[in-house]
């Protein structure tokens, strides 16, 4: 087996950042619901905790938005993005000057945004700073140079007619985010909708609001006029369904676990039929011929699953291994699983840090409980780690079959699967065989048999040796039950305008 010197990269971190250590004396400045660039408390008075997964400790409490601060937020965007409003008359140029003041003061705090990700999702602080901040700074970077750029046709319709298109916005947008990308997934909902001209509605995660928040700072800093952008913290079923639910809300994007997806898109048809986008879960294959670079393979299989703990919706957490080197692989991916250093994620050195809460914890706990039962073969970890916080030992089972949980299942957690295959044609339908469809990969050198997979795997995104490779021109989304609408790129932008045909009469010389 040939293998290359040079090791995979999976990131899309610009290599010439400098890593900085991590804030020691973060002080969090913003708990409050942000309306009309303002600070509201709750209406209801509530707060709620925000943990530290790290250890299970209070960081601090958070104004707890319900329908009422929902509603109040939808009045704020509604009254912003009014006709004649100077949200509405501001030239499109502007509005890319506000996105790119925007990414400038995320530049500035870059630092702070990184540390609060850090202990607020568990998430490194190396993985935070380079590719969370990266992740936020690009997207925001690529839409401000679109929102000049938007522009409708000419169309030559039958008769004596002119006729154009004109790509509006749709108007008021709510936005529901989820735990596992806080700030990335803060940017990817608001830097396409801002840039087409559209005022938001924004609930983060209840687990991880902080830099959400924070980011109303940096809102009214940067400029953009009340009520463009408001941040509701709060519960899924209360502040979130206020959204889905709300008469007033034109469109709503939603990331997050494909049950509550249903359920957005249930509201929305039970309310207003408001636009939808979803983003959903994935139970994504990674296909490893026996003809591919081993190392490049075993490396990126690894980085695809145990990135952030597992809890990527693009984890590559079905991984198919041609036979002839099916013993090999597992070999060397438990190899490589076993030189994780797990422990606190703001120290330099660890590979992997806590889960985000207690729930997922124990629900990972138990899809591992369920692979050894349903007779995986357990080669390491399969338990949790260390006496406090939410961590879980690195975990990989071999001889999974199609049939098992945990090959069905979206885990979301540090637990890598490996499958045997010996056909082609076995191994696209087993791939496919699957309610998701957000990304897959193939590894091979034979470029026929790449071609054949890249048509051939549903999904929204297909790598070939590679995995995990992202960025802000690049479209993303899911087949099937991944989701509906496609976020980043020019296609992400389309789900921000509704298309209006304008059709002129054209008087004649002689009529
Ligand atoms: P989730 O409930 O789907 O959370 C995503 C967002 O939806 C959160 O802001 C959540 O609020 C909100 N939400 C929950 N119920 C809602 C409702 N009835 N109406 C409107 N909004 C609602 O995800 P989770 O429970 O945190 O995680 C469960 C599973 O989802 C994970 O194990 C994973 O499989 C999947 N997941 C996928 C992604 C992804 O990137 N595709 C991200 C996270 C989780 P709360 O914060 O209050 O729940
Ligand atoms: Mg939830």
């Amino acid at each position: 087996m040939a293998s290359e010197k040079k090791q995979p990269d999976s990131s899309s971190a610009p290599a010439q950042v400098p890593l900085p250590a991590p804030l020691s004396d973060l002080k969090i400045q913003y708990t409050k619901i942000f309306i009309n660039n303002e600070w509201h408390d709750s209406v209801s008075g509530k707060k709620f905790p925000v943990l530290n997964p790290a250890t299970g400790e209070k960081i601090c409490e958070v104004e707890e938005g319900d329908k009422e601060d929902v509603d109040k937020a939808v009045k704020a965007a509604r009254k912003a993005f009014e006709l004649g409003s100077r949200w509405r008359t501001m030239d499109a140029s502007e509005r890319g000057k506000l996105l790119n003041k925007l990414a400038d003061l995320i530049e500035r705090d870059r630092l702070l945004l990184a540390s609060m990700e850090s202990i607020n999702a568990g998430k490194l602080f190396s993985n935070a700073y380079l590719m969370d901040l990266g992740g936020c700074i690009n997207p925001l970077r690529y839409c401000a140079g679109w929102a000049d750029k938007i522009h409708g046709r000419t169309i030559p319709m039958d008769g004596n007619y002119f006729t154009y298109t004109r790509h509006e916005p749709v108007g008021v947008c709510g936005q529901i985010i989820p735990w596992n990308f806080p700030l990335v997934m803060f940017i990817w909902k608001i830097a396409p909708a801002l840039c087409c001209g559209n005022t938001v509605v924004v609930k983060p995660a209840e687990q991880t609001p902080l830099t959400a928040i924070h980011m109303g700072s940096l809102i009214i800093e940067a400029g953009f006029p009340p009520g463009v952008v408001n941040i509701v913290p709060g519960y899924g079923p209360t502040a979130g369904a206020a959204i889905s639910n709300h008469m007033d809300i034109d469109k709503v994007a939603f990331t997050g676990s494909t049950e509550v997806g249903k359920k957005i898109k249930e509201a929305a048809g039970r309310s207003n039929l408001k636009r939808v986008t979803l983003e959903l879960g994935g139970k994504s294959p990674n296909i490893i011929f026996a003809d591919a670079d081993m190392n490049c393979a075993v490396e990126y299989a690894h980085i695809g699953l145990f990135y952030h703990q597992g809890q990527c919706c693009i984890a590559g957490s079905r991984i198919f291994v041609e036979e002839p080197i099916y013993d090999e692989f597992v070999r060397r991916s438990v190899e490589r699983a076993k030189k994780i250093v797990v422990g606190n994620p703001l120290t330099a050195g660890v590979h992997q840090g806590p889960q985000i809460d207690k729930e997922q914890y124990d629900k990972i706990l138990a899809m591992i409980e369920s692979g050894k039962k349903e007779g995986a073969k357990l080669h390491c970890g399969g338990g949790p780690w260390g006496d406090k916080g939410f961590f879980i030992q690195p975990t990989v089972f071999s001889d999974v079959t199609d049939d098992m949980l945990i090959a069905k299942e979206e885990i979301f957690g540090p637990v890598q699967m490996i499958m045997k295959f010996k056909t082609i044609d076995e191994v696209i339908k087993r791939a496919n065989n699957t309610p998701y469809g957000l990304a897959a990969a193939v590894f091979t050198k034979d470029i026929d048999k790449a071609l054949t997979f890249t048509s051939a795997l549903q999904a929204g995104t297909v790598w070939v040796n590679c995995y995990s490779a992202m960025s802000a021109q690049c479209p993303f989304g899911g087949f099937k039950m991944s989701g509906n609408g496609r976020e980043l790129g020019e296609y992400g932008l389309h789900e921000y305008t509704e298309v209006k045909t304008v059709t002129i009469k054209i008087p004649q010389k002689n009529s």
